[in-house]
């Protein structure tokens, strides 16, 4: 037996947000069932079961979207219950979830804290970068609520760091965003390329 890793994507692409380079949601408008809805008991039970019974020393976790929170909080809770119930080897369990900071609040923070979570937030740049690209399904820019996430995820301590997509226009801009990130004090930062252009 190795460690083992899975990706989970509990509400399949669903998402709140209407990102101009989502890959997920031209995904979904390319395939046969768009959307496979909500992960349900049985499904998480019998991954979790799997992979935690085949994993020898530390097993990772990683929820991912669509936007993962949509599952709603009591889902997490389940899980990682379920989680506990089937570490009979007592191995490790990483946990790691991305987001686009949306859906966060204090109950949030807490469970991720409680949990040990990775959390990693999908931010794009500068305010005026991230809302011209990063938008709600009605259009509206979201830096002031994924923003008001980190703060949030500061306050309670949780581990959190910032995932930035490179397009174009943000590649012409790092020095200005890495020291805008830096003021800000996010420190832990992830970059993707994305190598297309955008519509
Ligand atoms: S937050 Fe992520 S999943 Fe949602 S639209 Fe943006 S890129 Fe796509």
């Amino acid at each position: 037996m190795k460690p083992m890793s899975v990706l989970i994507k509990p509400v399949s692409g669903n998402c709140d947000m209407k990102c101009a380079y989502c890959f997920y949601r031209d995904e979904q408008t390319h395939r046969n069932v768009s959307s496979f809805g909500m992960m349900n008991d049985r499904t998480i039970k019998n991954v979790l079961r799997k992979v935690i019974l085949h994993s020898a020393g530390v097993c990772s976790i990683a929820f991912q979207g669509g936007e993962p929170t949509l599952a709603g909080i009591d889902f997490f809770l389940r899980t990682v219950s379920y989680a506990k119930r089937f570490n009979r080897n007592n191995i490790r369990i990483d946990y790691a979830l991305q987001t686009n900071g949306l859906n966060i609040n204090e109950q949030w923070c807490r469970f991720f804290k409680e949990n040990h979570f990775l959390v990693g937030l999908s931010i794009d740049g500068t305010r005026e970068i991230h809302d011209k690209y990063r938008r709600t399904v009605s259009g509206h820019g979201t830096f002031s609520q994924t923003a008001k996430a980190a703060e949030v995820f500061d306050r309670h301590g949780v581990a959190y760091n910032i995932l930035t997509v490179v397009h174009r226009e943000l590649a012409a801009r790092t020095d200005e965003v890495y020291t805008f990130y830096k003021n800000r004090g996010w420190h832990y930062q992830q970059y993707i390329v994305f190598l297309f252009e955008i519509h």
